[in-house]
């Protein structure tokens, strides 16, 4: 036995196993699945300069006041980034992709890290997918970002989502900012009933006091004002499409008036998803229209929407329907014995690797029924025997791993592809029944 002389930082994970069948599970889907909507991959690096997650977040925010790591290597300060809405609309703009043809619409994944107090569901390295749409100012485009979300999530498995949907406005004088002034005035009456984070917030951040988790505060918040009832003409025509266009999607998408979102860019549209089993931490993912964000960090005004969805939430989600995970099995263990039939199994696997079969073997040396041992814990289908003797005669022995001593047979190496790719084909879960095609008179 060794002793782990180094752990794991808190608040990190190493996925293995079912966790790592679910997470592969996630990721390959979400490729295949943004490509259906026009979304292209992209890849950012993993920090940036603080100034912008500083300057797009909102300094006012959680996340830039105490939850980004944030260092100096050299002149520069960098953060590793938090989220991923800023980078990709940096990066949409470094490289002018609307002018050059690199799109409009994007998706990415990846690790994220925030300086969290380690919790359940709450990670300082966790891992996100989302999507990103610019230059549209189009509600039909918001509604089909919800669908989006939502679709992504059953397509993989993952119902019972509740759809929060909400409108925080524009800057227009008349809307949000009339909201705010509302909502100060209206608080401003008893803000001493308040939490002491709200008490805070009421100077640096007032719209986040309407999604304070305190039942007291969300008690006295579903008397304020709702940002749905102040709206400018324009944000009230937008939100009407919205809705009329995710009913006839089918998205049931409850309006739910202490939805803010933590970040300062959003305007008009946000939205969320959550889902029954995840407890306190319930947030699946949810997004939003982010209209000001582009011009914010230098770019031409330019609409844009978004969702983001934590895939460790996904996860968690995922072991409440399926329970377990499994890994795929391995098809072939190959076991030889002797550096002849060593060498020969190495060139054999390579092969078989090719023609597209999972095959392994020993590289350890160990006895035949230490390699059985291996083979039978690895879960093999087939065990490939090759000893001096085998390998002298020109021939090799094949095992279904399924059945007993009749599920072996010999075979000429030069038979075994078209042996185990028919057994393969033929019962690929159940027990396979092996033939040797020399014996059928099928080898020319
Ligand atoms: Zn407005
Ligand atoms: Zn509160």
């Amino acid at each position: 036995m060794t002793t782990a002389f180094y752990r794991r930082i808190e608040g990190t994970s190493d996925f293995h196993g079912p966790e790592a069948v679910r997470y592969d599970r996630i990721m390959a889907h979400a490729a295949e699945f943004f490509g259906r909507y026009g979304y292209r991959h992209v890849q950012t690096p993993v920090f940036e300069t603080t100034e912008l997650f500083a300057r797009s977040i909102g300094d006012a925010t959680d996340i830039v006041e105490k939850e980004m790591y944030t260092f100096q290597p050299g002149s520069e300060s960098v953060t590793l980034r938090p989220e991923g809405t800023a980078a990709v609309v940096r990066a949409f703009l470094q490289n002018h992709w609307a002018a050059t043809g690199g799109g409009q619409k994007f998706w990415y994944a990846g690790p994220f890290f925030r300086r969290e107090r380690p919790q359940k569901g709450r990670l300082r390295q966790f891992h996100q997918l989302g999507a990103e749409a610019m230059g549209s100012g189009d509600p039909l485009l918001d509604a089909e970002t919800v669908y989006m979300g939502l679709t992504l999530l059953s397509e993989l498995g993952i119902t019972r989502t509740l759809t929060r949907l909400n409108t925080i406005g524009c800057l227009a004088p008349g809307c949000r900012p009339q909201y705010r002034e509302r909502l100060r005035q209206a608080l401003s009456l008893d803000m001493e009933k308040y939490c002491p984070v709200c008490q805070k917030r009421f100077h640096r951040n007032l719209l986040r006091i309407l999604d304070c988790k305190n039942p007291k505060c969300r008690e006295l918040a579903s008397h304020l004002p709702k940002s749905h009832e102040c709206l400018c003409g324009a944000c009230e025509a937008h939100f009407a499409v919205v809705r009329e266009a995710l009913t006839a999607l089918g998205v049931d998408a409850r309006l739910d008036a202490t939805l803010v979102r933590g970040l300062d860019y959003y305007a008009r549209t946000v939205f969320e998803f959550t889902h029954e089993a995840l407890g306190a931490q319930d947030a699946l993912g949810g997004g939003g229209r982010y209209d000001g964000l582009v011009k914010e960090i230098g770019g031409p005004d330019t609409p844009a929407i978004g969702l983001a969805l934590g895939i460790e939430r996904m996860m968690l989600a995922l072991e409440t329907v399926d329970g377990c995970a499994c890994e795929p099995p391995l098809q072939i263990f190959g076991i030889s014995l002797g550096d002849g039939p060593r060498r020969a199994m190495v060139g054999m696997l390579a092969r078989l690797r090719q023609a597209g079969l999972s095959a392994d073997m020993d590289y350890e040396g160990r006895s035949f029924k230490a390699q059985m041992r291996v083979a039978n814990k690895r879960g093999a289908l087939f065990c490939l025997i090759l000893g001096e003797d085998e390998l002298g005669r020109g021939e090799i022995v094949l095992k279904d791993m399924r059945e007993g001593a009749e599920g072996q047979i010999s075979l000429p190496l030069g038979d075994l592809m078209g042996a185990l790719l028919g057994a393969l084909r033929a019962a690929p879960a159940g027990a396979a029944k092996l033939s040797c095609p020399a014996a059928e008179g099928a080898r020319p």
